[in-house]
């Protein structure tokens, strides 16, 4: 058992330390990106949800436990209603400083109503999903209209002060082209920008072979006509980074399928009906939402939380995408937030 129970940190018996927490506060999102959702999405009940309060709790236990950077995530986490007041509660670790960094994972799409109240609470952060500039694709992609919805969106963040990672999903018939002048922007724009492959995550109402795009030809195909460095910055996830020199901005690679860097993982993930996953590719998981009702005291909390990182499984095991075959995993990305 590599944990002291109740209070250690949490480290995986492969010896990684988990720092990196990601809480989706919600399912439901106002987009219905297609290799995401499919067009009619069954939501959960609310009762399902662990409410804002039960959040906050699972959130300052998982601090006490060494988590060092928190992410919301959804769904679309602006849409839970008293998200700011969730984000304002938490930052309470942030001024302590047991908390370095609370972010959070947005479609940008209501980002200008909160951006001047996150920046208020202490968010320094917001890394918005982008996956086209051109309205048309923008739309089909995630079948709703509102690209310029999110370009102000971002516009607002960064006068409010927000730094903004943008996160683009590498979509073979719909962006492909697109990819290096996405890349351009973001950098024109003092962004960052992280490229990720198709994960087979959940049903969708088409076939992810034909969208998936490898981002090791994607790289290559950049390096005829830019200068890319490697980077040695590591986020405690899957992203590798270099820096291009003609655009002097930051770029990241998720390659989850074609090739796997878990073995630097240091992220776990709540859902938000209170299931901890160990592992975005796998089905493993804990239940918290029980131990968080059943007792006010955080006891059968930290020990459910300790058989999870117990069992946190080395690797995931996506495979390259086989036409017509059902996804890897049953849940949708929205579940675990990505
Ligand atoms: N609504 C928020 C957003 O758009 O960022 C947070 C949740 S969304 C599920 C998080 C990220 O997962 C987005 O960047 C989205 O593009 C990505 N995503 C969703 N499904 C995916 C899939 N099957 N493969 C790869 N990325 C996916």
């Amino acid at each position: 058992m590599h944990l002291t129970p109740d209070t250690g940190t949490l480290t995986d018996p492969f010896g990684r330390t988990i720092d990196t927490l990601r809480v989706s506060v919600t399912d439901r999102c106002n987009l219905r990106c297609t290799y995401c959702m499919s067009e009619e999405m069954k939501f959960l009940p609310k009762a399902d949800l662990l409410s804002l309060e039960e959040i906050e709790r699972l959130c300052t236990v998982f601090v006490r436990r060494g988590i060092r950077h928190l992410r919301l995530t959804g769904g679309e986490p602006l849409m839970r209603r008293g998200i700011l007041d969730l984000v304002n509660r938490l930052s309470r670790h942030l001024k302590s400083g047991d908390l370095e960094e609370l972010t959070l994972t947005t479609n940008g799409v209501r980002l200008r109503d909160f951006a001047k109240g996150l920046a208020d609470a202490g968010v320094r952060r917001v890394n918005v999903s982008l996956d086209s500039l051109e309205r048309e694709t923008f739309a089909r992609v995630a079948r709703s209209d509102c690209l310029y919805q999110v370009l102000d969106g971002i516009s607002a963040a960064q006068d409010a002060g927000l730094k903004i990672k943008i996160n683009t999903v590498a979509l073979k018939r719909d962006n492909a082209a697109e990819l290096p002048r996405l890349v351009q922007w973001a950098h024109d724009g003092g962004m960052d920008i992280t490229l990720i492959e198709t994960m087979p995550l959940g049903a969708v109402d088409e076939d992810r072979t034909d969208q998936f795009l490898s981002l090791a030809d994607v790289r290559r195909e950049m390096e005829s006509y830019w200068t890319l460095t490697e980077l040695p910055d590591r986020t405690g996830g899957p992203a590798r980074y270099v820096r291009v020199a003609e655009t002097g901005g930051r770029l990241g690679f998720i390659t989850p399928l074609t090739n796997n860097f878990c073995e630097s993982c240091r992220r776990m993930r709540v859902t938000c009906t209170g299931t901890l996953y160990m592992c975005l590719g796998q089905e493993g998981a804990v239940d918290l939402r029980g131990p968080l009702r059943e007792s006010r005291d955080d006891r059968s909390l930290n020990a459910a939380i300790d058989k999870a990182v117990a069992a946190k499984p080395k690797a995931h095991d996506f495979l390259l995408p086989v036409r017509g075959a059902a996804p890897a995993l049953a849940r949708h990305m929205s579940m675990t937030g990505g």
